[in-house]
């Protein structure tokens, strides 16, 4: 069976066509490729440690051919969603291009915040902050995740993500975040929007079970997974949700497709 009505390809980024920072072997031909037969591309990632623009400069800089407006990632969301919420005084935690994002609109308040915006910060956690944000939340601060990633994959081998530790905050504070990216449903709605296709003729590819089969399913699209990246053969496995097609990685998509 081919996938002969699909007509637009929403695609993560980190684990599908590079871990880290390297690109996967064949990735950069396949995009062509797909894109020369007429296959619209929107790349759908959580990545928040820095704005659209920055990562469409580190795509380009890779080779990854993509156009500034094929991007949606949860910063700008997450400044939406702020703004909409009504927050007046915020904390950021994140780098200087998304601190710079939210400076604009919003006072900076680090002791009694009512909203603490946590994005990719890497290797900054340590039990100061961990414990800090608990006590802002115990005092009514609310947390927005850029996203509720469990663990990805760095060049050195996998890496505890930014999810844990919201997750460990919510437990500890009987509370719960609000999380922008995958798999949150208004984030698949806003990617079905940007590239404009109904969600029959989309199909999402990604290597994390949960943000990117997961959510695509919940959104109604078709869901390949790779086997790239954070992807894990239990995991698959185990979750309630499959994917349609398991793939050993990018470059097997246009078999699916003609
Ligand atoms: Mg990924």
């Amino acid at each position: 069976m081919k996938l002969n009505q699909i007509k637009g390809i929403l695609c993560d980024l980190d684990g599908v066509l590079y871990n880290d920072s390297i690109v996967i072997d064949g990735v950069i031909a396949t995009i062509k490729s797909l894109k020369s037969k007429g296959y619209q591309f929107l790349f759908v990632t959580n990545t928040s440690g820095v704005t659209s623009k920055e990562l469409y400069h580190k795509l380009i800089a890779l080779g990854i051919p993509v156009g500034e407006n094929e991007i949606l990632s949860p910063p700008l969301a997450a400044l939406n969603y702020t703004i909409a919420q009504g927050y007046k005084e915020i904390e950021v935690l994140a780098g200087s291009s998304i601190k710079a994002l939210f400076k604009d609109n919003f006072i900076i308040n680090t002791t009694t915040p009512e909203a603490i915006i946590i994005s990719d910060i890497g290797k900054n956690w340590d039990y100061q902050l961990i414990n800090n944000l608990f006590l802002k939340v115990l005092n009514g601060s609310k947390i927005i995740g850029l996203h509720k990633g469990k663990f990805w994959k760095a060049s050195e081998g996998l890496r505890i993500d930014i999810g844990a530790f919201i997750k460990g905050i919510e437990f500890a504070t009987n509370t719960e975040a609000t999380c922008i990216g995958k798999p949150n449903k208004s984030f698949y709605e806003s990617a079905i929007e940007k590239i404009n296709l109904p969600s029959h003729q989309l199909l999402m590819i990604g290597d994390d079970i949960i943000g990117d089969i997961q959510g695509a399913k919940a959104a109604n699209l078709t869901a390949i997974q790779v086997k790239t990246g954070k992807y894990r053969k239990e995991l698959t496995d185990k979750a309630d949700v499959k994917p349609d097609f398991l793939i050993e990685n990018f470059n097997h998509l246009p078999s699916l497709l003609y």
